[in-house]
């Protein structure tokens, strides 16, 4: 019988520890404030925007959300964030991505300041991930991490399939696992053989929005299954990447979707924000 991985649990476990620690900060007046940046209507990103707030709020971070016409030019958009990264209050930054196509985003994730890229998308944090010397850890692949810490599931000496290649998502979780001892292989649309890859797996972790991508004949008997994938079914209904049904029974554990990676994505950009304003105070 699988093990499910309950993210929501642990995740509340994780906001429990930083409520003590911004009331740690807070007696040092402290407060941890983050700024969100919201370009246009996008009813997806409207409620993510809703859920940092709300969580920022429980955990008791100060969070102010710029909310910005779709018609914001590069250069509005540039000048806020030179404003945020000036600002001495603000201590972390987060531009809600996608931006509209007449945006260059790549331009204005570059101009965050890299001590207030909460999101870790600027190339210094990247890098700095890269060699072992994170000053932020992405949100989802950390939330991925401590899944398995928090679960007792050792990733040293592991076969890890990653399945997906994104910035956001497959690659940086690809280098933080190496940087943890793990043996990783990552895949892509382009990947052959992709099922004997995953069914090699000692913990497969799918993160590519294709539902039901992940069968059971692409499980390995007793592999720990991560399923980032945010997808809806044919129903309208929230659904990851792993055809959950047949394929739990098969695992050691399991993440479920929704209740599993998800909340714990956010609770780790609260994690860096708090990071981002301790480290104002160290040196
Ligand atoms: P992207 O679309 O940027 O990347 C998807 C990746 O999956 C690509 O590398 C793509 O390959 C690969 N892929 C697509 N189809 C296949 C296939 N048939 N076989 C193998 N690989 C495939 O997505 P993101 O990384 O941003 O997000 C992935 C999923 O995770 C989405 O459902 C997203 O909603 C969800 N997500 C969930 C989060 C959470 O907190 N739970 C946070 C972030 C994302 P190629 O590069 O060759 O095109």
């Amino acid at each position: 019988m699988a093990r499910i991985i309950d993210g929501k649990k642990i995740s509340e476990e994780i906001k429990e520890e930083l409520k003590s620690e911004v009331l740690a900060l807070g007696e040092k007046g402290i407060v941890p404030e983050l700024a969100v940046i919201l370009v246009g209507e996008d009813g997806a990103s409207q409620i993510y925007v809703k859920n940092k707030e709300r969580v920022a709020k429980e955990v008791g971070i100060s969070s102010e959300v710029m909310r910005l016409s779709v018609e914001t030019s590069q250069e509005e958009l540039e000048k806020i964030i030179l404003q945020y990264n000036a600002d001495e209050k603000i201590h972390g930054i987060l531009v809600q991505l996608p931006l509209s196509k007449h945006i260059d985003a790549k331009r204005i994730i570059n101009l965050i300041d890299p001590k207030k890229d909460v999101d870790c998308f600027h190339p210094e944090n990247v890098g700095k991930l890269m060699i072992g010397d994170a000053r932020f850890l992405p949100c989802t692949p950390a939330g991925i991490l401590e899944l398995l810490e928090r679960s007792e599931l050792l990733v040293e000496g592991k076969n890890v399939v990653v399945v997906g290649r994104s910035n956001i998502v497959g690659k940086p979780l690809a280098v933080m696992l190496i940087n943890l001892g793990a043996t990783v292989t990552v895949c892509n649309s382009k990947t052959k053989n992709l099922k004997e890859i995953c069914a090699q797996a000692d913990i497969l972790v799918s993160a590519t929005g294709r539902a039901g991508l992940i069968c059971e004949d692409m499980v390995k008997q007793a592999a720990v299954v991560i399923d980032v994938g945010m997808n809806r079914d044919e129903n309208g209904k929230l659904c990851g990447d792993v055809d959950y049904i047949h394929v739990c029974d098969k695992t050691h554990c399991i993440t479920p979707v929704p209740g599993g990676v998800g909340p714990m994505t956010i609770m780790m950009l609260m994690r860096n924000t708090i990071l981002a304003a301790k480290n104002k105070f160290v040196i």
